[in-house]
């Protein structure tokens, strides 16, 4: 029977302790949350900057609302291309400093979209181990040679890119990878990238509003800029909202305008997103209290959490909005959030196969909508679970 065949799959899953589960949500995503009827304060959500409930952005897509209607009614080839989507586009480009931008209605689809059109059969990509699933999906469905190389391993990078026969290389990295929180040797893969002629694809979705003085990002945190580089960044996490978009070139933007699929054949994402994302950018860049409020914050789960947890639980050192808590077992990891869930806090428990066999954790994920005494409540909290598990 098929349906007797998948209840034996969730079966195994609920077996291994890789079941996933959601919970309902009944409020605005912020800090505090309600979630099955409950308080909670929450360290799940990717909106570093707390500006997914802010009033200036929620009175931004009224008024966009207002002026646009709600659908954007077609694609952005046909007519669905509006006012507010292409001041966007502008805004999005001077901000990150390059020549021109293109908008996605997300992330995985941007990824998807850019990698397809750049590369097919006779190319090569070569990829971190740990980049996103969007990112490695995109590199089967281009049916171009796929090399992925050991996490942040330049040497493995420039013997794959040395011997490589392929027409078109591509090399794509995460900025900042997303559940472990560092960040990419950025200057050194453009040095491979001028080197060996590749394109580097920077996939920024946790640098963007969160790194460099101004929010800019991966490419202003290392102050570089290259026309080889192909930056990519999401908008439903600092930003607060939802989409994503590229940026380059002129000749690359116009290239994906006539050749991503993911940008072609779907409806354009609703103007009124875009009218709120313009006023996110103004919010971003005036955000340097935020980003420091978040430097703070990470200060003082490092002072607080070092030598106060079980020996073989690693909390990983990181510059961003992103601190895991690396637990190892897949089931210690999914109690240790249960617990927290019972005192009131909210942790994902991430597991294989988003994180490799044995490193199951905690992502901790900080925002500036977070008070330091939320911070000190969430440390509390894990001090006193961890209790529970071998402290040696
Ligand atoms: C979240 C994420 C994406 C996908 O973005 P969405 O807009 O959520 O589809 C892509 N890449 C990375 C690294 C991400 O963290």
């Amino acid at each position: 029977m098929l349906v007797a065949a998948l209840q034996q799959e969730l079966a195994s899953l609920d077996a291994q302790g890789l079941r996933r589960t959601r919970r309902t949500l009944d409020s605005a995503q912020t800090a505090h949350v309600v979630v099955d009827g409950k308080n909670h304060i929450a360290f799940c959500s990717n909106d570093y900057l707390g500006l997914a409930n802010h009033p200036d952005l929620i009175a931004a897509a009224q008024t966009g609302a207002a002026q646009f209607g709600v659908g954007a009614g077609a694609s952005h080839l046909v007519l669905g291309h509006a006012r507010a989507h292409e001041q966007l586009e502008h805004e999005l480009a001077a901000f990150v400093q390059l020549p021109r931008a293109l908008l996605f209605s997300t992330g995985y689809m941007a990824n998807l979209g850019i990698v397809t059109a750049l590369v097919g059969r006779e190319d090569a990509v070569f990829a971190d181990r740990l980049n996103h699933a969007s990112l490695n999906d995109a590199c089967l469905l281009a049916r171009a040679e796929f090399k992925r190389y050991a996490h942040n391993d330049l040497d493995q990078l420039e013997r794959l890119l040395a011997t490589t026969k392929a027409r078109r290389k591509l090399i794509v990295a995460d900025a900042v990878f997303s559940m472990d929180g560092d960040i990419a040797p950025v200057p050194q893969l453009l040095a491979l990238a001028q080197k060996h002629d590749a394109w580097l694809m920077l996939d920024d979705a946790h640098g963007f509003g969160v790194l460099g003085g101004h929010g800019r990002g991966v490419l202003e945190h290392f102050n570089v800029a290259h026309p080889r580089i192909i930056y990519m960044a999401t908008l439903g996490k600092a930003a607060g909202v939802a989409g994503a978009f590229v940026a380059g070139e002129p000749a690359l933007i116009d290239t994906l305008l006539q050749r991503a699929r993911t940008y072609i054949y779907t409806t354009a994402m609703p103007p009124l997103l875009a009218c709120a994302l313009s006023k996110s950018l103004e919010l971003i860049a005036a955000g340097d209290g935020w980003r420091e409020n978040l430097r703070q914050k990470n200060i003082q789960l490092n002072q607080i959490l070092t030598n106060s947890l079980p020996a073989a639980w690693r909390l990983l050192p990181s510059l961003t909005a992103i601190r895991p808590l690396v637990i190892g077992d897949n089931r210690e990891a999914v109690t240790v959030a249960e617990r927290l869930a019972q005192r009131g806090v909210l942790v994902p428990a991430i597991r294989p196969p988003t994180v490799p066999q044995g490193t199951a954790r905690l992502r901790i994920s900080l925002s500036a909508a977070h008070s330091a005494a939320d911070v000190r409540t969430l440390c509390d909290a894990l001090i006193d679970v961890g209790k529970g598990f071998c402290v040696s």
